[in-house]
């Protein structure tokens, strides 16, 4: 017998599994999902097309998804003027698992993979599982990017993978278009070069005139955008992620996937998702404005909040978050206690969500002292 079992990577005893809590209370604002559900005649749809994949489940699913491949390249040329081709896009279980595989093909021993904190806590996760040197260079206090710091660390740990989510996650912070191609140009002048990857999960939530980085795919070819269909799409349950980029990117990423990791079932329901695509997305619109009131608010409020693209706000600062957030689920509405300290992010709801959450948080606030006395104005 070993004497530690079971007889783990040492790196991973005693580490939880990444998530938020699940709790089952009425209001949850907690995960960024879209509240609506799909209409009746999507969810007929999506039942009628799995059963027809029903029928042929003794098959192997189509390994090159070619159908669902199609039918997203005809999507994301909405925000690219230049087209984006079938050969250019490539999909996984959720784009979590699209950035893993990213990490399996670019990243490994003796690489390393580079992002800008604060932001998504999964992506050191897929370094770690990759044997992936990990590396984190800082935002600034409004949450952007010093430039010419980020271009200076990127040139000086020449990482294989450069991660930018954008909106960033907690922040909702947008990237401009030239920081994406500063860093793109960046990680391109060293040897063997370093891939840049935009994940624009939450891009379709972004205000009016932040450009998408898919206008940027002519210009450098190491440039990867990410996109899911779990938040604006409201599919978050059918996990079915997606990339644009060079077509020898997607080649390479063909190498490392299991065969087959795209069942039958998740192309059949991403596919009769994308043919409702104007309703599903449909609801972003209202959710934008949603943002843009629950901002308003919480600034009306005498709090801090980033500006943010996405849907969701990161807002504080509190003397003791964990209080707050505590507060806010004892009256029936659960959000994040995620961001740097004293900070808590709220995703956006239906109206009436968002008005329980006001008010639960008018009732704390009144009942607590939890300002920090230079952030009461
Ligand atoms: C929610 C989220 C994703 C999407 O994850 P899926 O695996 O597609 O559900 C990706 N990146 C960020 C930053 C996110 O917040």
């Amino acid at each position: 017998m070993t004497a530690v079992f079971p007889p783990l990577r040492e790196e991973l005893r005693g580490l939880e599994p990444y998530g938020a809590p699940q709790l089952d209370v009425p209001v949850q604002l907690n995960v960024n999902e879209n509240p609506y559900g799909p209409s009746p005649a999507c969810v007929a749809d999506i039942a009628a097309s799995v059963a027809t994949a029903a029928s042929t489940l003794n098959r192997y699913p189509d390994r090159e998804f070619v159908e669902l491949r199609t039918a997203l390249a005809a999507y994301l040329s909405r925000d690219a003027p230049q087209g984006i081709t079938p050969e250019q896009v490539w999909a996984a279980n959720g784009s979590n698992e699209v950035m893993l595989q990213l990490l399996q093909a670019f990243g490994g021993p003796g690489r390393s993979a580079l992002s800008f904190a604060p932001t998504y806590s999964m992506y050191p996760e897929y370094a770690r599982d990759t044997m992936t040197t990990w590396e984190q260079g800082h935002r600034e206090s409004d949450f952007s990017l010093d430039l010419d710091a980020a271009r200076a660390l990127v040139l000086e740990r020449r990482p294989s993978v450069v991660l930018l989510p954008s909106p960033n996650n907690p922040t909702g912070t947008a990237l401009p278009p030239e920081a994406v191609g500063m860093l793109c140009e960046a990680a391109a002048s060293y040897e063997p070069g370093g891939i840049v990857v935009v994940d624009e999960a939450y891009v379709e939530f972004r205000r009016d005139g932040t450009p998408s980085a898919l206008e940027l795919l002519p210009r450098y070819r190491n440039l990867v955008v990410s996109r899911t269909m779990s938040k604006a799409f409201a599919l978050a349950g059918g996990r079915l992620g997606y990339l644009a980029a060079d077509p020898v990117i997607c080649d390479a990423i063909r190498v490392v996937r299991l065969p087959y990791h795209l069942s039958a079932v998740t192309q059949a329901v991403a596919l009769a998702a994308l043919r409702h695509a104007p309703e599903l997305l449909g609801r972003v619109a209202d959710l934008r404005a949603e943002r843009d009131e629950c901002v308003a608010w919480l600034r009306g409020q005498g709090l801090q909040v980033a500006d943010s693209d996405a849907n969701f706000a990161l807002f504080g600062t509190f003397v003791d978050r964990h209080a707050v957030w505590r507060g806010l689920l004892e009256r029936g509405v659960l959000i994040r206690e995620v961001g740097p300290d004293g900070w808590l992010r709220v995703s956006i709801g239906t109206a009436e969500e968002m008005s329980s959450f006001r008010g639960a948080l008018t009732q704390v606030m009144a009942t607590q002292t939890t300002y920090r006395d230079e952030d009461r104005s």
